[in-house]
């Protein structure tokens, strides 16, 4: 089936801002059990802790996760490296 996630790494990085999108690329190793429905992409980031992040991708793209950084709808590290890791999976 083809992927129906129409965001690129450039809308990630524009909304994480350029650190948290440079930690977010460092972390994409560390995302696990991703998982998409037609709203989002969900998937533990192990960072010290496991954390739980998400990334919206219907428009707007936003992102949720439970770390401190993780209030909706901005995008911390950890929805970004789950972001880049489903853009490198469905990369084709
Ligand atoms: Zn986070």
């Amino acid at each position: 089936m083809a992927p129906l996630i129409f965001f690129t790494e450039a809308d990630l990085e524009r909304l994480a801002g350029p650190a948290d999108f440079e930690r977010g690329r460092l972390l994409v190793d560390a995302v696990e059990d991703l998982y998409e429905d037609e709203y989002s992409l969900c998937a533990t980031v192990s960072d010290g802790r496991p954390y739980l992040a998400m990334v919206h991708h219907q428009h707007p793209l936003g992102g949720e996760c439970d770390c401190p950084d993780g209030a909706p709808p901005g995008l911390c590290e950890h929805s970004v490296a789950v972001g880049l890791s489903y853009l490198l999976e469905t990369r084709y």
